[in-house]
This record gives C-alpha cells, sequence and structure tokens, in this order.
C-alpha cells in the first residue's frame, strides 16, 4: 500500500526475485509519482510540476500490477484490505502510506498561511517572494516529526536565492522559528551548528524552542512570545494515516512502532518509511526521509523473498543514507548519515559545491529510472 519511495523501493525489489507467478500489487489514491523534493525546484521556478510527475501505471509494465484506488481498511485479522470498491487478499502486505499533513492543528494557519509541503501551495510561495519587494518573512516548524529535517532549511536558502536575483533581498527579512532548541537535533549539535552559521551567512535569523501554537493575520504566536510577518511559510504538524488508525493499527497518533525488520505486530504485516518509528535512542528516532524509506522497503522485500523461497530471513535495515542540503544557485551540501553507528548516530556534513547538486539531480534520476 502506497506507490511512494517505500512502496516502489519494495515492489521492485520483489519483482527482481521473485517468479512471475507471484502477484505484487501497488495500491495508491495517487496515479503518479513525484519526489517531494521536487517542491523545492518548484519552489524556486527551476521544474513544474506537470513534467516531474511520472505516471504509476508504467509499473505494469514490469509485471507489478497498480491499482489507482484509496485504501480504506485493513484487516490483518482475515488478511485482506479494502477500497471503496473492492477487496484484496494478501499473502504480505507492506504498509508504505507515509504521512498526512494536518494544517488543521495550528489554529489559523490555514486562512493566514501558507503550507510548503503542500503541493498546491509551492508555487503559490514561488509568487509571492518573486513580487515581494520589502518585508518579513517567517518560516515555522511547526510539529515533530516532520518529513525531511534539512528540507525547511534547503527551502529558506532557495528563498534567500531568489530574492537576491529579484534585488530584494537587502530589504526582506528572513526569521525561521522550530520547537527544537538546534537547527537539527538527530543530526547532532555540530552539525546544527554548521546549519546554523550557513543560515546566519545568508542572513537567515534561527529561532530555536519557538513552539507554535496559533496564527493570526500577520501574527504568530508561540507559546513564549508572538511575533509578526508578511508572509508566513509553514512545515505543518504530521499525522499518521488515517486508515491506519481507523484500522487499529496505533493509538494515541503514534506512528507504527517497529524494529530494524519493519515487522509490525501482525504477521507477515510490515510497515516501512514514513507512516513508521523507529527508534534507534531512547530520544532520537529514524528521520522521515525517502533514502531511509528507500532502504526499509528493499530491508522487507528482501526477507519476504526470503521466506516465499524457505531461506533464512535475516536482512536488518542498516539506517545509512545521505541527505542533501541545497545551498541555492546550483549548488548543495550533503549530510551523510548513519543512524545506527555505534556509541551514537552520527551525521557529517560534506561542504557545499556544485558536485553535490549534481548528485542531487542524478539521486532522483536514477530511482525515476529504475522504479517506473
Ligand atoms: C520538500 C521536501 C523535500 C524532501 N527532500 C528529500 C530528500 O532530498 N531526500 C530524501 O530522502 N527525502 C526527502 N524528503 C522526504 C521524503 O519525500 C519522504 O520521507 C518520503 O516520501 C517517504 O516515503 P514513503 O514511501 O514513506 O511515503 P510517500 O512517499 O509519502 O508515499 C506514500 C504514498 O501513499 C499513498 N497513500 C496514502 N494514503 C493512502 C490511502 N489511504 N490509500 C491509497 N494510497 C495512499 C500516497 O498517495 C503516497 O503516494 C523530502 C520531503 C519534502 C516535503
Amino acid at each position: 500500500m502506497g506507490g511512494g519511495f517505500g512502496g516502489l523501493a519494495a515492489a521492485n525489489e520483489l519483482r527482481e526475485n521473485l517468479p512471475q507467478d507471484a502477484r505484487i500489487t501497488i495500491i495508491d489514491r495517487k496515479d503518479w509519482f513525484m519526489m517531494d523534493l521536487v517542491k523545492l525546484w518548484i519552489l524556486n521556478g527551476t521544474r513544474e510540476f506537470e513534467i516531474s510527475k511520472k505516471p504509476l501505471e508504467s509499473i505494469t509494465k514490469k509485471g507489478i500490477e497498480f491499482i489507482n484506488e484509496e485504501v480504506t481498511k485493513i484487516d490483518p485479522d482475515n488478511k485482506t484490505v479494502r477500497t471503496k470498491y473492492r477487496r484484496f487478499h494478501y499473502d504480505y502486505l507492506i504498509i508504505a502510506l507515509g504521512v498526512e499533513l494536518a494544517p488543521e492543528q495550528i489554529p489559523g494557519l490555514k486562512e493566514n498561511g501558507l503550507v510548503l509541503y503542500e503541493l498546491e501551495d509551492v508555487p503559490k510561495i514561488r509568487d509571492m517572494i518573486r513580487q515581494m519587494k520589502s518585508g518579513k518573512i517567517a518560516m515555522a516548524i511547526m510539529g515533530l516529526p516532520y518529513k525531511c529535517p534539512p528540507a525547511p532549511y534547503e527551502a529558506a536558502l532557495l528563498i534567500r536565492s531568489i530574492l537576491e536575483e529579484t534585488g530584494a533581498s537587502g530589504s526582506i527579512q528572513i526569521d525561521f522559528y522550530s520547537p527544537t532548541p538546534v537547527t537539527l537535533p538527530a543530526g547532532g549539535p555540530q552539525v546544527s551548528e554548521e546549519i546554523l552559521q550557513i543560515l546566519k551567512s545568508k542572513k537567515i535569523e534561527f529561532h530555536g524552542n519557538h513552539k507554535t501554537i496559533s496564527v493570526e493575520p500577520n501574527k504568530l504566536k508561540f507559546e513564549n512570545g508572538e511575533t509578526s510577518f508578511d508572509l508566513l511559510i509553514a512545515v505543518p504538524p504530521h499525522k499518521v494515516p488515517t486508515v491506519v488508525v481507523e484500522s487499529g493499527f496505533t493509538q494515541g497518533g503514534r506512528f507504527i512502532e517497529v524494529d530494524r525488520t519493519c515487522k509490525t505486530s501482525h504477521d507477515h504485516v510490515y510497515a516501512v518509511g514514513d507512516v513508521n518509528q523507529i527508534m534507534v535512542t531512547d530520544k532520537i528516532a529514524v528521520p522521515k526521509a525517502g533514502i531511509f524509506a528507500e532502504g526499509e522497503g528493499v530491508t522487507v522485500a528482501r526477507n519476504i523473498i526470503a521466506d516465499i523461497k524457505k531461506e533464512v530471513e535475516n536482512a536488518i535495515f542498516d539506517g545509512k543514507g545521505g541527505c542533501f542540503l541545497e545551498t541555492g544557485k546550483r549548488t548543495a551540501g550533503y549530510l551523510q548519515v548513519e543512524m545506527f553507528a555505534s556509541p551514537a548516530p552520527l551525521t557529517q556534513l560534506q561542504p557545499t559545491s556544485a558536485d553535490y547538486f549534481s548528485e542531487k539531480e542524478k539521486f532522483e534520476r536514477e530511482r525515476l529510472e529504475k522504479w517506473l
């Protein structure tokens, strides 16, 4: 379930390693795939949605079935999944449904701000920034955890870069508010400081320990104060998909808790990617990122293949990956991550270069070619 990073990676790994009589089906309510990272390129005007989305139907050429319907119920007792029109039986089920954005959890946000992660809002943000001549832009992370921890900082840097192009940069203040004390808690103090310095060098003011409680016209309210803005760009709270909650998979709004095998408490049911929570220490979880959703999808697929072939299931998610930190003008840094390094998770930020930007483009291109 879910034709995003996790679902596509798992389905392809399964298809490449199982005989044709094994039926593999992806169910997604969307009929297209586009990496979320492309939203940043729509933001800075170097890409358009229409040419970036790829039809999920393409996977049928590989012998993977595609069902363009919304999953409305998961019933692990009867090993079935329901959509509005049909019921599907499964032997193995991979839940890769991602997250739902929940801007409604912050009163006033929808009326008074724009949502960076919402596809419809991104072109609006782009156009407003290009038209802005002076004033205050507030960017705010409004809930934890959120997808791709460095992405809001990339957006801030790209916005600064657009303003430098339009000539309005000197008259526009950018303030960045986060509920966390440092920029990237999962990356540790050193990487957080490095990101802070990059932001400072572009005159983006980071305000940690600012938990947003509501938004009013041109006013952002925190637990510990308030500020004014001309344009608000928000990363809203995220929540576990409704169907997962309604099917009784989790309680109390928690993401599906799994270990490094991604097995849920139900037989032959796995949860990969943003929909799950894999704790690394008692405080740090694997961040919600496509690269990890992909790694988890492949891990689960390998264990399913082993089970079908009556071999030993010995794949565990290695927690290794990397994420680009785009800094504007076709440059990027690279965050190299090893979540299960001993004695503590390890993140290193490789310096900004044009090469890492090319690597980011390649990251998208290679996966689209492989998966679809
Ligand atoms: C701006 C931005 C930039 C990012 N940049 C990066 C990056 O550079 N590198 C990186 O690794 N990650 C990045 N990410 C994070 C990455 O996009 C996510 O972590 C990744 O998409 C998670 O994959 P997933 O398979 O868990 O979920 P998704 O890719 O979100 O896929 C979930 C799928 O499930 C479908 N679905 C949901 N509910 C239902 C239902 N009830 N019925 C049917 N279908 C359903 C959805 O339509 C969707 O296609 C970025 C995110 C953002 C927002």
